[in-house]
């Protein structure tokens, strides 16, 4: 971020309030004391909070933060993560208590239970041990939304492996790079899965990846798609090795700081980074979010996050923190639209989903696609409605709360990061009334504040950079194999403190706001412009469904706002004119103020965006300085620049 006189622009006014419902606020399972509980014992409430969990043997300290960037938490402890989250569950009488509700994209179904999922985990620890994986080994797991992706990372958890999830979608060259730096000693895989309706072949590119990394010496391969694939002499079959195993295993515990798993950043902003989460402290933090954050009742609710088991939010919201609560959840294996755009709202009602936990990116795809679509479902079930993975637009959020929520539910807008390992900062959906595009405060237990370049806290009504104060239970414990890069991304910018990377806003009342990250801020006429801002005010506009805005070089003002903007479905074939780009830049010099009106908006049909559904603003700014793009290879879809490009002769200006 640029000096300037204010860190960062507060424009955006937004008067609309939604207050707990009465029923909920009754019955939560957190109340407002607990944010003063926490204040007064910060550690005495994360002791309290990983008694959730049985540990074998009782930890002697909290936290030791003697040196510091590097904790430790629970000092001394010991624990299986793996029982945590499916044994226990069966022996407290559970057993036949729904862990999973697998839906396939074809239409197939999965009903997993914890007995079953103690079968199976059990099982394919067995196979691992079979294959010679011990403590401390890595695997890499590269599989569709199958059960078998949880059951593998569990099955990892159980035996002390460290697991390595790569998203499906990545190529065969960023999962080489990943095995290289994990030295993956086993990749778990699966011929395919199915994805826009037709199966989606996964193996071909185990085979390139595995063939050039030198530390792989099985892959194990399950039969989904049924597709052909070839056969290595490092292959196996996990219908050959895994059904053949005992169903029994004797989980070990493992110390609190065990390592659970590396999990590379989704490469919005460059290199991924192997994040790495142990284990105590992240299963206790996901645990208590997941409880609090979606006021969980585990014998009522039905739990879906709609995110991919690749990224973070499915780690975290889909197999460990659900599954330490004994949830039971949903699982869908395929994409939004297959066979059609009502697809998620039919499995809402299909199985009364009472908890959905989803992405801006997916939020602002359904305003577009229309309102009639969700319209056509029951999904009275929905009580608590979460956000994730980017700042949701205060337009988005009320057409979520009014279109998916009925205007009963709460929406809780969870900030939280691949490094924090759990949600950070949250409204509490029994406690706190909810504003239209805040995350309002952080949860108990955690200490965050919006600072200048100096690193004093902001007053209320000031923007600037988003920081942690404290260390949290959750969070990543380092860069695997990088300490020196761990401290310098995190810990070097301001002394003592955790820097997000993220911008960030405290209202008048002492709310936060997230500003986008701060590398993508806007520096117009001496006054830093956050994105988000300006995107959240072209998203008020009624015709546009999704919009992003960058900052490019302007002979006059520094830099100019150049937006692109995708109209929504019912607005009609006027959008392409002069007229609609006029209209769409006072709408933004009205919301926020003439500062903030863009000097060029671009009517696109897509925007480049990250496999797990952020947009790239960084392609964006080379579009609008008229550079070649740059490397393309975290797009989820590649083609979508070329869609973009192919609009630059039309491309409307003011001058
Ligand atoms: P990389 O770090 O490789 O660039 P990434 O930051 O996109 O990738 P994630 O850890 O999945 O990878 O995303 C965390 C980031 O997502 C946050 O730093 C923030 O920018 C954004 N984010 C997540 N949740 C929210 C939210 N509720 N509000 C605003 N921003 C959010
Ligand atoms: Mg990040």
């Amino acid at each position: 971020m640029s000096e300037s006189q204010e860190t960062l622009s507060n424009l955006l006014r937004e008067k609309r309030r939604f207050p707990p419902p009465a029923e909920l606020a009754a019955s939560a399972n957190v109340t407002a004391a607990a944010y003063d509980e926490a204040a007064a014992d910060r550690l005495g409430f994360w002791a309290r909070q990983a008694e959730r969990l049985s540990w074998t043997k009782p930890w002697d300290d909290v936290l030791d933060w003697s040196d510091p960037p590097f904790a430790k938490w629970y000092v001394g402890g010991e624990l299986n993560v793996a029982y945590n989250c499916v044994d226990r569950h069966v022996e407290a009488g559970r057993g036949d208590k729904v862990a999973y509700h697998w839906e396939g994209e074809p239409g197939d179904t999965r009903t997993l239970t914890y007995a079953d999922l103690q079968r199976e985990v059990s099982k394919a620890a067995n196979a691992l041990l079979e294959l010679g994986v011990r403590n401390g080994d890595r695997v890499a797991v590269y599989l569709p939304m199958i059960p078998e992706l949880p059951i593998s990372m569990l099955a990892c958890a159980r035996i002390g492996a460290t697991h390595s999830v790569v998203f499906g979608g990545f190529s065969a060259d960023a999962l080489r790079t990943r095995l290289d730096d994990a030295r993956a000693k086993v990749v778990i895989t699966a011929d395919g899965g199915y994805r826009r309706g037709k199966p989606s072949a996964l193996k071909p590119t185990v085979d390139e990846a595995a063939a050039a990394a030198a530390s792989v010496e099985h892959v194990l391969v399950v039969r989904r798609t049924g597709e052909d694939v070839a056969v290595h002499d490092r292959d196996v079959w996990w219908h050959d090795l895994v059904d053949r195993q005992s169903g029994e295993h004797a989980p070990e515990p493992h110390d609190a700081e065990h390592p659970l798993y590396i999990l590379y950043t989704s490469g919005t902003t460059g290199k991924p980074k192997g994040i790495l989460h142990t284990s105590g402290g992240y299963l206790t933090q996901t645990a208590y979010t997941h409880d609090a954050v979606f006021d969980l009742k585990r014998d009522e609710d039905v739990y879906w996050c709609s995110a991919d088991i690749g990224w973070v939010t499915g780690h975290s919201y889909i197999v460990y923190g659900p599954l330490a609560n004994g949830a039971t959840s949903v699982m869908y294996e395929g994409t939004p639209d297959t066979p059609h755009q009502g697809r998620w709202w039919e499995i809402i009602a299909k199985y009364e989903v009472t908890l959905f936990y989803t992405a801006p990116t997916a939020i602002r795809t359904f305003m577009k696609w229309g309102d009639d679509i969700p319209a056509q479902y029951d999904l009275t079930s929905l009580r608590v409605l979460g956000s994730v993975g980017e700042p949701i637009n205060p337009e988005a959020y009320v057409w979520y709360r009014h279109h998916i929520g009925g205007d009963r539910t709460p929406v809780v807008d969870t900030w939280w990061q691949t490094e924090t390992g759990a949600v950070m900062i949250s409204p509490l959906p029994g406690v706190t009334e909810g504003k239209p595009g805040a995350a309002m405060r952080p949860l108990p237990g955690i200490v965050a504040d919006v600072v200048d370049d100096e690193g004093r806290s902001v007053p209320d009504g000031g923007g600037g950079f988003l920081v942690l104060r404290e260390p949290w239970p959750s969070m990543l414990r380092t860069i695997w194999g990088d300490d020196e890069r761990y401290v310098k991304t995190y810990w070097s910018r301001f002394d003592g403190m955790y820097f997000a990377g993220d911008g960030a806003k405290r209202d008048e009342d002492g709310d936060l706001w997230l500003l986008g990250r701060v590398d993508d801020v806007m520096l117009v006429s001496g006054h830093n412009i956050s994105t988000t801002e300006v995107e959240s005010a072209l998203v008020s506009h009624p015709k546009v469904a999704e919009a992003a805005v960058v900052g490019a070089t302007d002979p006059v003002t520094g830099q100019a706002i150049v937006a692109f903007v995708i109209p929504r479905g019912s607005a009609g074939a006027d959008v392409e004119g002069e007229e609609f780009a006029a209209e769409l830049r006072d709408h933004v010099a009205r919301t926020l103020g003439p500062i903030a009106k863009p000097r060029q908006i671009m009517v696109v049909p897509e925007l480049p965006k990250t496999r797990s559904g952020k947009i790239m603003r960084r392609l964006l700014r080379d579009v609008a300085e008229n550079r070649s793009v740059g490397d393309v290879t975290t797009l989820a879809d590649s083609t979508v620049m070329d869609l973009i490009s192919a609009k630059l002769p039309s491309a409307k200006s003011e001058d």
